[in-house]
């Protein structure tokens, strides 16, 4: 009997009697990680447990790391096989379904796996627990899946067979002279797969199908259309049901309802998907957030400035936009004989300014900002509300300095995204610092000792402050090293908002300079910095962090002015008329509602503050003034009210105690 020399990750080397599985050596390794393992890696390549090993390895030891549960592969592994048990519950439940794809997710914070089919009816959304049902009945009768490889032509008869066109066109398309296939052994399903998955389908246990939705076969509206189900899948079911509950909270959160129930924003579709409309209350809070941050550029040193929507095309082909952002860009417009394009990123236009003179040393750093709006052509498929739209607005600046300045303006940049997100209202952050790492296959641009000084500058910039982060290997824009500041929402949801990059890509291509202490010209460095990222995706956010309940500064409607009788209508109106003139955003309900429910209504749009007003707070000359959340707190002046409302509104404070 021949042996084969097989590690354990990077544990000693042993001698297994050959031929053996993977699955098998791993328990002559180590018992409890054969246990848990869902799939392994032999030499890098990942394979299933079920995977023979090859003996004949020049006595060289075949390293075996087993793929476990709670990474982020343990997961993949996991919800892609989850996706093959659906499909084979739907099969089993519809016979004659034809198949597409059912890849697992990982980024989407909203599903797991999906599958797309074509049912011989259309499935409902009823028919999502009966299927998730008999995915449990087949999980708990422990099937295997099982490999195998076989020649094209062979597999293409197999799926001709099954009445299966487009498993058929996918095997036409991108498989080689041998094809693997997956069975879950004892059901009706096959699939066209490299894996790996899980041995069995006793290892799933936590799933739940989530939603049921259109799709196109291949995202091509021309192509059959096919019903995308949705589902999530976890290792355990106390995980499961912990994403379950924030998902229940997120569903309450969710900007795109309250933001038409408080009327703060829409999308239309004969305007165009990803275009947000924003209604006046929604300007109203972002009039606030442009009014903060231009009061604190102006006091940061920041020169404001505004920069047309389009350029010429040559400017893009020039900038290395077209090369590297081409997909996401508009298609070029002609005008006498000359193609624009809209902007995809204002860099470009600051740069312009830079190079409208000549620059000395003494007076970098330059520091350019705009609330600049820029355009993308990103597919329907991926839009999402306010958080991924076609036109947005950056609040983007571009830092231009020399290398000895350059860790300063990085720790300011930091330092201002601090102050920006706790005055907005976060507390939690998380910063990731992305750079170059190590592998050689990554084009970067820029020399290794600008890539080393840039790196330790923005490491130092950190340090100095004492910032715990996370160092992110191979993560760099491929023009420059960079710091992203994620922040932690109400229901503990990471939010990517901030970013500070390096740039040794754009001085380059414009030959920007400034001329030194030793009069010669040289190289400026330059840095991108967006605070809240994109106006709109913060506004999103914010919206869902407080679902709708905004702190006084921000809210579209700070005061409503209730009367409990017509009789006090006037009076009403006067106190409006005080409190606007004060600079407050008040709406008076005068219709003859009974004031029961015009408290419930202007609790419903989460106003801060309410005045009722009957005859005896109109014969006082006082308000009875209730707080969303605290109710009835007492009867006051109007100056007394007016005073306590625009400090909280100037101090711009997060609660209203
Ligand atoms: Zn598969
Ligand atoms: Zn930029």
């Amino acid at each position: 009997m021949s042996e084969v020399n097989v590690q354990l990750n990077n544990g000693p080397a042993a001698q297994v009697p050959a031929p053996i599985t993977v699955g098998e050596a791993l328990k002559k390794l180590d018992r409890d990680l054969a246990k848990q393992a869902l799939a392994a890696r032999v030499n890098g390549r990942e394979v299933d447990l079920a995977f023979t090993l090859d003996p004949d390895q020049n006595g060289t030891a075949l390293k075996i790391e087993p793929v476990l549960p709670q990474t982020l592969e343990g997961l993949d592994v996991l919800r892609h096989s989850t996706a093959h048990l659906l499909a084979a519950a739907v099969l089993d439940l519809f016979p004659g379904t034809k198949l597409g794809i059912g890849p697992a997710l990982l980024e989407d914070p909203r599903y797991g796996f999906f599958y797309d089919v074509i049912a011989p009816r259309p499935l409902t959304e009823a028919d999502l627990p009966v299927i998730e049902k008999h995915m449990r009945k087949i999980a708990s009768r422990n099937l295997a899946y099982r490999r195998d490889e076989i020649p094209k032509a062979e597999a293409l008869r197999l799926f001709q067979e099954r009445e299966e066109p487009l498993k058929c066109e996918l095997i036409d398309e991108k498989a080689g002279e041998t094809v693997s296939v997956y069975y879950i052994d004892n059901s009706p399903f096959i699939d066209f797969c490299l894996g790996p998955h899980v041995p069995n389908t006793n290892k799933l246990k936590a799933f739940k199908l989530l939603s049921l939705a259109g799709a196109y076969w291949k995202g091509d509206a021309t192509l059959p259309q096919m019903q995308r189900i949705y589902g999530t899948a976890y290792f355990t079911q106390e995980e499961l049901d912990a994403w379950l509950k924030q998902r229940e909270e997120a569903e309450k959160r969710d900007h795109r309802r309250i933001g038409k129930d408080l009327d703060l924003f829409s999308i239309q579709e004969q305007y165009g998907q990803g275009l947000v409309m924003w209604h006046p209350k929604g300007g109203a809070i972002r009039r606030e957030m442009e009014d903060y941050l231009r009061e604190q550029l102006v006091q940061r040193g920041y020169g404001l400035v505004f920069t047309p929507h389009i350029a010429k095309r040559e400017l893009w082909q020039k900038s290395g936009h077209e090369e590297n952002y081409a997909d996401v860009m508009f298609s070029p417009t002609e005008l006498e004989e000359t193609e624009f394009r809209l902007k995809p990123m204002n860099c470009p236009f600051h740069i312009g300014i830079y190079k409208s003179a000549q620059h000395s040393y003494r007076e970098l750093p330059l520091r350019y900002a705009e609330l600049g709006t820029c355009y993308r052509a990103e597919l329907s498929g991926t839009l999402h509300g306010l958080m991924r739209v076609r036109g947005f607005t950056q609040d983007d600046a571009h830092i231009f300095c020399t290398p000895e300045t350059v860790r300063q303006e990085v720790v300011d940049c930091i330092n201002f995204a601090f102050d920006l997100l706790r005055t907005f209202g976060f507390e939690n952050f998380k910063i990731e610092l992305s750079v170059k790492g190590s592998d050689t296959t990554k084009k970067y641009l820029g020399s290794d000792e600008n890539w080393a000084q840039a790196e330790k500058d923005l490491t130092e910039a950190l340090q100095d402050q004492n910032l715990p982060y996370e160092r992110i290997e191979g993560e760099a824009a491929f023009y420059g090293p960079k710091i992203d500041i994620k922040v932690e929402d109400a229901i503990g949801r990471l939010w990517q908002l901030t970013t500070v990059q390096f740039d040794f890509n754009l001085p380059q291509r414009f030959e920007l300079e400034y001329i030194g202490e030793d009069n010669k010209a040289h190289q400026p460095l330059m840095v991108h910095r967006a605070l809240f990222g994109s106006v709109e995706r913060f506004f999103g956010v914010l919206i869902e962090h407080y679902a709708g309940a905004f702190p006084m500064w921000l809210s579209p409607v700070q005061v409503a002015v209730l009367p409990i009788t017509d009789r006090v209508n006037e009076y009403a109106s006067k106190v409006a008329t005080e409190l606007k003139a004060a600079g407050l955003r008040v709406e008076a309900n005068l219709r003859s509602d009974k004031i029961g429910a015009k408290i419930r209504d202007a609790q419903l749009q989460k106003v801060p503050f309410m005045l009722v007003l009957g005859d005896r707070e109109m014969e006082q000359g006082g308000v009875a003034v209730r707080e969303r959340s605290q109710g009835d707190i007492g009867v006051m002046s109007i100056e007394e009210f007016k005073q306590k409302a625009l400090a909280l509104v100037k101090s711009r404070a997060l609660t209203n105690t």
